[in-house]
């Protein structure tokens, strides 16, 4: 499978450390408020290379955090905790803030189909490991104490920019939002390990500490939860693009720096989802939620489609007129696999394998779902039976996840129950009668008049009929009658 890395700026064959088996860490949601459909678009393309890696027959263990503390408002380090903040806003405790938008996650996780990780774990759970952590990177001379803090010494690096272009500019967004810059920093980029000191001294959770009271800084929960879980190499490390820097860059740094070895092969990011207007928010503009796209009516799943459609490394515009048409698409889709009978036939091997082909190509091109969903299609036009393509379907949707054979089961069942519940009703009439035979016979050529567009025709045997005292059905599983 090739797959781009972001450290390398390459599309690259990947190959696991070792053989079969996939260590996989995911930066989890950060639980101060609900996850917005960009954040869910991240873990959806997630999902799907996890999948993708375990239909190739990897043994995935994927490992996610919880962000519970640590994650402040701004990247310098000086704002506000995200926790302590969504905590005022609801008037409740930074503990039961985490646990309701935690649960809200998952809830909207199982609504998209998106596995849970082998391991989830919430940053709080976790404090013994970020300060031995922290003790580690002193010890070592990769950290200093400033003003109450623990900062993480990025002078001490070759290279500590290991992604695209960033520099040290990038770091100035805190500040043009407001927010003053951290006078006990070495360099402007050093980062703070742990916190005994901020602006916001009313910080809810504390823990003891070698160097008082305090809490964790956000990056360390990413180096030091992977590494109780996974050890101290990674193969696969995955997030939104905005993760890149800093924090996916301080992750990188402090790892390195404590093992002493490379630590992560590939990284993978997947970009963003924006509005017209621009970047999505929770805070400004329509708050967009899975929740309120199922009460507007969507489906969730046609949301999943509508993120399939497009590749991962492409950002991709969100507006209600593309969920719609993603919306038709889909339905469409599943309405013409209902129609599939999996009775059909025996499984045609050479034709699941034509197909099966189309959909691997696919993904183990850098994962282009696009050209995947193109491959569903395909498996519609193949010259083959029901049983097959319904068995190719079944087979994609183990990655894809957009419940396609339970959607077409249910539709066929509704069918079913709609056709046994108006035979229960039609009366049982003699078919040896004459007139019955008669009007079976005339509402058939009722049928090829109207084929015909031969509307005259139809009409006169309407008439007829009723004139005789029978009554003609019209449903859109054909026409049935009732006499007298
Ligand atoms: P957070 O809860 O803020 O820690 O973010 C959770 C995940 O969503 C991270 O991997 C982010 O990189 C990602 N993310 C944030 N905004 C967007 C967006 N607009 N589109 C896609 N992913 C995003
Ligand atoms: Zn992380």
């Amino acid at each position: 499978m090739l797959l781009y890395n972001s450290l390398t700026r390459k599309r690259e064959e990947f190959v696991p450390r070792e053989e079969g088996k996939v260590s996989m860490y995911t930066c989890g949601p950060t639980v101060y408020h609900f996850a917005h459909i960009g954040n869910l678009r991240t873990y959806i393309m997630e999902d799907v290379l996890e999948k993708y890696l375990s239909y190739s027959g990897y043994d995935v263990n994927r490992v996610m955090n919880i962000t519970d503390v640590g994650h402040l408002s701004s990247d310098g380090d000086t704002g506000e905790d995200k926790m302590l903040k969504g905590a005022k806003r609801e008037k409740k405790t930074v503990l039961e803030i985490a646990q309701f938008y935690t649960d809200a996650f998952f809830t909207d996780c199982a609504k998209l189909n998106i596995k849970i990780p082998n391991a989830v774990q919430p940053a709080t759970g976790c404090i013994a490991e970020f300060i031995a952590l922290v003790q580690g990177l002193l010890d070592k001379g990769f950290a200093y104490e400033a003003g109450g803090n623990v900062y993480f010494d990025t002078s001490k690096l070759d290279e500590y920019y290991k992604f695209n272009d960033f520099t040290e500019e990038d770091l100035e967004v805190g500040v043009r939002e407001g927010v003053e810059g951290d006078e006990n920093k070495r360099n402007k980029a050093d980062f703070v390990l742990w916190f005994t000191k901020s602006k916001f001294d009313d910080q809810e959770l504390k823990w003891e500490s070698p160097w008082g009271i305090g809490y964790p800084g956000w990056h360390i929960e990413c180096s030091g939860i992977s590494m109780k879980y996974l050890g101290e190499y990674l193969d696969i490390h995955c997030g939104g693009i905005d993760n890149q820097f800093p924090h996916h860059t301080n992750e990188i740094a402090q790892t390195e720096s404590f093992v002493g070895h490379k630590w992560c092969n590939y990284w993978f990011h997947v970009y963003h989802l924006n509005t017209n207007s621009g970047k999505m928010s929770k805070s400004s503009g329509e708050f967009l939620t899975v929740s309120l796209l199922e009460s507007k009516g969507y489906n969730p799943l046609a949301y999943r489609y509508f993120c399939l459609q497009s590749h991962y490394r492409k950002s991709l515009v969100f507006t209600y007129e593309n969920l719609d048409n993603a919306t038709v698409a889909y339905n469409k889709l599943v309405a013409r696999l209902a129609q599939l009978d999996e009775n059909d036939g025996e499984l045609d091997d050479a034709a699941f394998a034509e197909g099966k082909k189309k959909f691997t190509d696919a993904l183990d091109n850098d994962l282009n779902t696009s050209l995947a969903v193109t491959a569903l299609y395909d498996v519609l036009k193949l010259k083959t039976n029901g049983k097959t393509k319904l068995a190719l379907v079944a087979d994609f949707d183990r990655v894809l996840s957009i419940g396609l054979i339970e959607a077409a089961a249910k539709i066929r069942a509704e069918k079913k129950a709609e056709e046994e519940q108006k035979a229960a009703q039609t009366p049982a009439y003699d078919m040896s009668d004459p007139f019955v035979v008669e009007i079976l016979d005339l509402i058939e050529q009722r049928k090829a008049a109207k084929k015909n567009k031969d509307f005259a025709e139809a009409d006169r045997i309407r008439q007829y009929l009723a004139d005789k005292g029978v009554t003609l059905i019209d449903d859109r599983t054909g026409t049935t009658f009732k006499i007298g």
